[in-house]
């Protein structure tokens, strides 16, 4: 069963592959809330205030899912942690949400959009519609529209590539990915079947469209190839594939989301309280929900917890996977592979006696950022 899932595409714009961070995977959360903390610790210090305006200016682009929430979650996190840095203030930061199209979250649906550019905009976040990033330098980020914004730090979310290996396989493809017939088989390959990112997954009931790159199509998929193997094995016919998507959710800040359920629209609080409750409810296992639900029990009620926390390597190091090997192997674990990183801004710790560090263990780093 090939579910290689998708890469992001920086579609080779200038600087990008090198500079901008990606929202694809947990190190990539974890290295962005290491870079938020490291650039405040950064601008905080006197020897820094030339440089304050790139440190304090964060640029997201790319307005779907993925981009509206890292947005709105990066605001909420470096406000909040602000009371930490007495040399700086709210009018120091800038948040900005850079998205070629019209309107923000467009599967949701114009209102929805609306409603969530308001809530972004009342929250400080600036939002740049109709606009695309173009490059960027450790400085800058470029725009094709107006001047540069002073910044060091891109968050892409605007774009995805299925896996590359994929390319390297004698099968009919789709826009790179695998085709796979009703049943989820590679046509031709009748022992093998693709779900997910991967596959190009034709929606039966609405001839012309597909099914959309989602885990909740992709965990479905997966569910029906699991019984459509055991049925090639006691020799039965393959039951096709069919689903419907449920809902679309996001999350827009603390305590308020955006949701469109079996066709109605939900905003507020209770959006954002369906989002919690239904992602909680996807987490495999019962100790893992029941971890999740005190930790989110907790951020009801304390503030957001701002701590250093080691930077890992860049996502273009961490990666390759012979980088990978090498510093587990070399050094056991996490802690180690980070430290002897001595790169400039690399290993930032706060001066803060309270802080704590952060251990990522080597079998935890490929997790879903989400
Ligand atoms: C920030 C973000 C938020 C999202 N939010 C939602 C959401 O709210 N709801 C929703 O439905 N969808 C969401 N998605 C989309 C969802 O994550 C994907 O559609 C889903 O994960 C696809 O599942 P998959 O198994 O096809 O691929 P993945 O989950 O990407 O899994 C692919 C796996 O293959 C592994 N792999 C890659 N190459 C190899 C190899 N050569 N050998 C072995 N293994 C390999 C990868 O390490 C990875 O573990 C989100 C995506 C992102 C990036």
């Amino acid at each position: 069963m090939l579910a290689l899932g998708s890469i992001t595409n920086f579609f080779d714009l200038p600087g990008f592959a090198e500079l901008a961070l990606a929202m694809k995977t947990l190190p990539d959360a974890i290295q962005l809330r290491a870079r938020i903390i490291r650039h405040l610790e950064e601008a905080n210090s006197e020897c820094s205030i030339g440089d304050r305006q790139s440190l304090l200016t964060f640029v997201v682009a790319g307005g779907g899912f993925a981009g509206v929430e890292t947005v709105a979650a990066l605001n909420d996190f470096v406000r909040e942690a602000l009371r930490f840095y007495p040399n700086l203030s709210d009018r120091m930061l800038r948040v900005l949400l850079v998205h070629p199209g019209a309107v923000i979250l467009p599967e949701l649906g114009e209102n929805l959009g609306h409603y969530a550019q308001k809530v972004l905009a009342q929250k400080g976040v600036e939002i740049r519609l109709n606009t695309r990033a173009t490059s960027m330098t450790e400085k800058e980020v470029c725009l094709n529209d107006g001047p540069p914004i002073p910044s060091g730090t891109l968050i892409w979310t605007a774009g995805t590539l299925p896996n590359p290996l994929l390319s390297s396989l004698p099968c009919q493809k789709e826009s790179g990915r695998v085709l796979v017939n009703d049943s989820l088989q590679i046509p031709g390959w009748p022992e093998v079947w693709a779900v997910g990112d991967c596959a190009f997954v034709a929606d039966a009931g609405q001839p012309g469209k597909l099914h959309p790159p989602t885990a909740q199509h992709a965990i479905r998929e997966g569910r029906v190839v699991a019984q459509n193997i055991a049925l090639a094995l006691a020799g039965q016919p393959p039951k096709p594939f069919s689903f419907k998507t449920i809902g679309l959710l996001a999350s827009i800040g603390r305590r308020t989301g955006v949701a469109r359920i079996f066709g109605f629209n939900f905003s507020g609080f209770f959006a954002w309280w369906l989002w919690r409750t239904i992602y909680l409810s996807k987490l495999p296992g019962f100790d893992k929900k029941v971890r999740v639900a005190f930790d989110w029990t907790l951020d009801l009620i304390f503030r957001k917890d701002v701590c250093a926390v080691h930077d890992l390597p860049s996502r273009a190091h961490f990666h390759r996977r012979e980088n990978g090997q090498r510093t587990v192997a070399a050094n056991g674990n996490a802690q180690a592979t980070a430290s002897s990183d001595t790169s400039p801004g690399k290993l930032i710790r706060s001066k803060k006696e309270s802080v704590r560090e952060y251990l990522v263990p080597a079998s935890g780093l490929d997790q879903r950022a989400s």
